[in-house]
């Protein structure tokens, strides 16, 4: 089962959709860091470097799904979208459907790789 050219367009509209909404919650998310950085008191300065460590945490993942979706995004312009990365055989729709920048098969991902 390979993927029509219509339906790699859909997936990639989708993706850049995602790419879009996750660059303004990176941005929000950003902004909202960088407003916490006024330290009054000892007590609430180790509750901000927790918060802050937190918040770099959830920056770390978002940015991290930045780049699978940009990778995805670049496999779809190379005609190599939907293939799993470790063993090459397709991605199941029903897998892309729910995570279109997938990188790997159902079979891969169970194996925990
Ligand atoms: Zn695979």
């Amino acid at each position: 089962m390979s993927l029509t050219k219509e339906e790699i367009k859909k997936y990639e509209q989708k993706l850049e959709e995602e790419r879009e909404k996750l660059l303004r919650e990176i941005q929000d998310h950003e902004k909202a860091v960088d407003l916490g950085n006024d330290i009054d008191s000892e007590e609430e300065e180790a509750d901000e470097a927790e918060e802050t460590g937190n918040q770099l945490a959830i920056s770390r993942a978002l940015r991290d799904r930045l780049s699978e979706i940009d990778e995805a995004l670049e496999s779809a312009r190379g005609g190599r979208y939907g293939l799993c990365k470790n063993c090459g055989k397709d991605i199941s729709k029903e897998v892309l459907n729910i995570v279109p920048e997938s990188r790997l098969c159902k079979a891969c991902k169970q194996k925990g790789l």
